[in-house]
Parts: structure tokens; sequence; C-alpha cells
């Protein structure tokens, strides 16, 4: 049962000398033998590497190793397929990039490395992060662990149903509108979207890179500031990421949250909200006053808005960064008569509908005429919705809101309507646009439907907050059952 435990958890008993490094990389290999042909989060692993980087490990644990400099060493992670690993397959889960393998490490894989991690397979997600459900991956569609009738949420859903289905400890996935939390969410687990800049992107393949954050999946919420603080720092290979100190997250976990201040937004709680979503949130917030925090209805006035401008903003930078995907530089090429020709061939054969949609819609919004009224509009109310938010931080140290309207949909259910598959991250998007942390955790499940769906809490905080939304997080997981459920 070693694949169920925490990072805390294993790295205790691979102190304690326990267990093995072997033993719990075997117990999650042989989880995903188990499950995964159901659940279908993985699109590749090694199973002979996985256990060549255990017994390294269980080298280095012999020969007194200490868990204090390497928090991670002998644990099995495993990787949304959007984050380059030196020598492995690099494919944002789209048929574009062909055969291409990783020539270098992303620095948050440099960090996990060093920290003792065993990075043992690549997780599915929506092609090149684009999408809520995983469905628009160019690989496989993923189920969600709960009930595999259902999709994991997206873009990350891979990385959530594999901490949910407990085939890796913890992962690692990519947030540009709320594809940690969403899927975190719709799955159980807990998922955390750095601050802009809190973590470096060098490695990251990018989607809208005004927006793009890394952060980690993981079965509670102590594994949560532990991945953070190994992954977080300023790095001179992405220009985007800030020279601020990293905090020892893990100590701010103290459990008292007396006199913290929340807000609910008023704009949040309303239209299309499930009830069951509703009253799991409402009695979340009483609980959270119970243990000492005050709450206060706030306004983030400009909320209305938050679905149009990141789909103006977000589709606006990826046409500009997938213009690189052109059959020369990068994995696949479909032959033309001429240059362009093989561009177009490459393109259209490469790009799966939703991506190439997403290209159009950039492409146009930056256009000459159109430019000032879609993309410069969208910018300046881009700033107004951030001004909402650090507003609103002057009277409160953390944000309340649900995650998600809805616990998981169906499979295809949305598929066919890519405006109600938009409208799903509507309560994710603006903690994006504001460049603010948030996360999300376990607050209860749905009852009206046969099978239990986890329902996500969300805790949004001022920028570089991250300790204060660890500390209510991990105060509000250990006064509440959730984290301890399993799905399989
Ligand atoms: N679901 C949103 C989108 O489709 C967010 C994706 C993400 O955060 N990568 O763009």
């Amino acid at each position: 049962m070693l694949h169920r435990l925490t990072i805390h958890e294993l790295t205790a008993r691979l102190a304690r000398r326990e267990v093995s490094a072997r033993d719990a990389m075997q117990a999650c290999l042989d989880q995903v033998a188990r499950v995964d042909g159901d659940i279908r989060a993985f699109i590749s692993h090694d199973p002979a590497d996985a256990l060549a980087q255990a017994d390294a490990a269980d080298a280095a644990i012999a020969a007194g190793a200490d868990f204090s400099q390497r928090p991670l060493l002998g644990v099995p992670l495993a990787l949304k397929d959007v984050l380059a690993v030196q020598g492995q397959p690099l494919n944002c889960c789209s048929k574009i990039l062909g055969q291409f393998r990783s020539p270098y490490d992303a620095t948050v894989v440099e960090k996990l490395k060093a920290a003792g991690a065993l990075i043992f397979g690549r997780l599915n997600m929506d092609e090149f992060a684009m999408g809520s459900s995983t469905e628009n991956s160019a690989f496989q569609t993923t189920r969600n662990p709960w009930d595999t009738a259902r999709i994991p949420g997206g873009s990350s859903g891979g990385s959530a149903a594999a901490v949910a289905a407990d085939e890796c400890i913890a992962s690692l996935g990519s947030d540009t509108g709320g594809s940690i939390r969403q899927p975190a969410a719709l799955c159980g687990c807990v998922g955390l979207k750095p601050t802009y800049g809190r973590v470096s992107r060098y490695g990251l393949v990018a989607f809208a890179s005004s927006l793009d954050q890394i952060g980690p999946f993981t079965k509670d919420v102590r594994d949560a500031a532990t991945l953070l603080e190994v992954i977080s720092g300023h790095d001179l290979r992405d220009a985007s990421s800030i020279p601020q100190p990293v905090p020892r997250y893990p100590q701010a976990l103290t459990g008292d949250i007396k006199g913290m201040r929340l807000g609910l937004p008023k704009e949040y709680m309303v239209g299309g909200l499930a009830p069951e979503v509703k009253s799991a949130v409402d009695a979340a917030v009483k609980q959270l006053e119970s243990l000492g925090a005050t709450v206060q209805e706030i306004s983030l006035p400009h909320t209305d808005y938050d679905v149009a401008v990141y789909y103006i903003i977000a589709t606006a930078e990826a046409s500009a960064n997938l213009a690189r995907f052109d059959g020369v530089r990068y994995g696949a090429r479909v032959e033309g008569a001429d240059p362009l020709e093989m561009y177009a061939n490459t393109r259209g054969a490469g790009f799966g509908a939703e991506v190439k949609r997403r290209i159009i819609l950039g492409t146009y919004v930056l256009s000459s005429g159109y430019y000032d009224a879609y993309y410069l509009r969208a910018q300046k109310v881009r700033t107004l919705i951030r001004q909402d938010y650090l507003k609103a931080f002057e009277q409160v140290d953390a944000i309340v809101t649900p995650t998600t309207p809805t616990p998981a949909f169906k499979l295809g259910e949305k598929s066919g309507d890519p405006l109600q598959m938009y409208l799903s991250d509507i309560f994710t998007i603006g903690c994006n646009l504001a460049g603010i942390p948030g996360l999300s955790l376990p607050c209860g499940f749905s009852s009206d439907s046969q099978r239990r769906l986890p329902i996500g809490l969300q805790l949004l905080g001022k920028p570089f907050g991250e300790e204060s939304l660890l500390r209510l997080a991990h105060a509000y997981e250990q006064s509440t059952p959730w984290h301890k459920e399993h799905a399989l």
C-alpha cells in the first residue's frame, strides 16, 4: 500500500529505513499496471528506468543522505507532458511534436532531481494545455478515478487523475486559466497555482506566457507546501521569474488561523452554481469561521469580463507561441511543393481542432484593425480585474470561492460546445489574469449522483501570499475528513 502514502508519510518511513525507495516505486508501478488501463492518466512510463532511479535513491539513503537537504529522496513523481525532461519524449499531447525528445531539463525538473525525486512517467493533458476535460489530448482520454464515465478536468487531467488514483505520490501540472485547480477539484486532490513569477517557466512549453505557472498536485496540503518550496525561486533563464526569497513553506502550517480575514466575492455565488457545490462551500466557510477566521462579503466588480478577457489574451499569446511549430524546428513534418505549403500541411495535420480554433481566434484579435478593439481593450480590462483583487486584499487576507461551478461532468457532455467548456473555468480564470496565487482543496462530495464526486474549495491570496493560503488550507483540511478518502 505504499502508493497510497503522501510525500511526508513516505519520506518518514524511508528515513527510518522501514521501507525502500524500490518498494515505493514498485508499488506505484503495480498500481499503474492495475488501474491505468481504465484511468489512462499515463501516456508513457519506463519501469526499468524508474527502478534504476529508485535503486540510486536507496544507495543514497544507505550512505546517510540528509532528507532535510533532499526532501523528495525516493519519492515517485510523474509530470504533465508539457515539462521538459532531458532525453524523454515531450509532446504536449499533440501530434505536431512527432518523435521529439527534450534535449534539456526544465528548471523545475532540475530542482526535483536535486531534491531526490524519482520522475517516472508522463501524464496526459489537453493538447498544448487548451481545454478543461483532457478530451483534447491527441493521444487518449483520461477518466475520473471517482467515476470513469466522467472527465478528470483539464488541462492537467492526467496529473490530477494519477494522484487521485494513487498511481504516483504527487505530480506537477501547469495552470494558465485553472488547469491545476480545476482538475484537482474534480479529482479530489490539492492543487496549487503559485503567484506569477514564483516558479520558473523555463522548460515549460508556453501556452500563454503572461498567465502560465507550474504547480503541484498532491494528496494533502503539507505535500503541496513541500513541493512548492522545492520548485520555487528566481531563475535567470526565465526573465519573468521574480527574485524573491523562497520561504520554508511547510513551516507556515501552524494550524492557527485565528483572526485571518476571509472575503466571499458576491459575484462568485451566482448563476450556474450547482446546489451541492454551494452547500459544500457554505459549510467550508462555516468551518473556517469556527477555526477563528472572520468572514465578510467583498466585491470583484469586473468578474463578468474574466472569461472574455482570458479568451482574447490567452489565444493571442498562444497564436504567437505556437508559430514555432512549423515543421522545421521540431518533430513532425508533412512535405509540400514549397515551404509555405509544407508549413500549412504540417500545421493542418499536426494540430487538433481546439488548438486551431485558438490560433485563429488569437491571430484575429491581434490583426491590424482589430488589435485596438480586442487585444488592447482586453489588456486594459485585465488591469481593472487585477486592481479589483488588490483592492479586496486591503480588507481581507484571502478570498474563498468554489473552484468549479459543478462536480465532474460526463465524458462527451461538453466536447461539442466550446462555450460551455470555456464557462467551466469561470471561477479559476481571474486568478491567472491577476497573477495571484490560488489553491484548491477537497471540501466534500456531491450527494445527488450515484457515485460520490469530489467538490473543491478555492482559496486566493495576495501576490506571494502562498504561506497564508497553505496555512488556511491546512487548518481546514486537518479539521475535516475529506483528504483521507481514496478514489480507488
Ligand atoms: N481550460 C482553460 C483553457 O482551456 C485553461 C487551460 C489552462 O489553464 N491551461 O484555456
